[in-house]
């Protein structure tokens, strides 16, 4: 374990299934599940399987992995809410806005003229989620 990771945080636990998420898609390397506070309509995480802080310290081969996943869900996510975008988001340290730390890249879908909600706004009804999560994987 890199001596500057939390293994407490939320993501860690989530893959850990100690905690559920709307999973999208996994691989060896690799999961994508909603973000319950969503920016976007569709608005969705990629994280590594392995212990990583961020962009910083990850291991090349995982960081490569995920990206292969984001541009994936990307794909998927675009397609599945027929957005005229995609904004990919991800943030180092605190003072970058980066709250959760364990790597994660947001995908957010994009349609024109729709701005997105704040960061950290309410948490999105479950079963909306679910139905978003079952809407990407079908696009996969
Ligand atoms: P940041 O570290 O700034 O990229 O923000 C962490 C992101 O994780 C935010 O967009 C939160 O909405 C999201 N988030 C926090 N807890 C959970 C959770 N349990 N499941 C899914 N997404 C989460």
């Amino acid at each position: 374990m890199p001596a500057n990771y939390d293994d407490n945080n939320i993501f860690a636990k989530i893959l850990r299934v100690e905690i559920p998420c709307h999973k999208i898609y996994e691989d060896a390397e690799t999961l994508a599940f909603m973000d319950i506070m969503p920016r976007s309509e569709g608005h969705c995480l990629v994280i590594p399987k392995r212990p990583a802080r961020n962009t910083l310290d990850a291991d090349p081969a995982s960081l490569a992995a995920v990206m292969a996943s984001v541009q994936k869900v990307a794909r998927a996510a675009k397609k599945a809410f027929a957005a005229d975008g995609v904004t990919l988001a991800q943030y180092n340290e605190s003072a970058a806005g980066q709250v959760v730390f364990h790597l994660h890249f947001h995908i957010m879908p994009r349609f024109e003229g729709v701005k997105l909600a704040h960061h950290g706004g309410p948490v999105a009804d479950h079963a909306l989620l679910a139905a978003q999560a079952e809407k990407i994987r079908a696009a996969l």
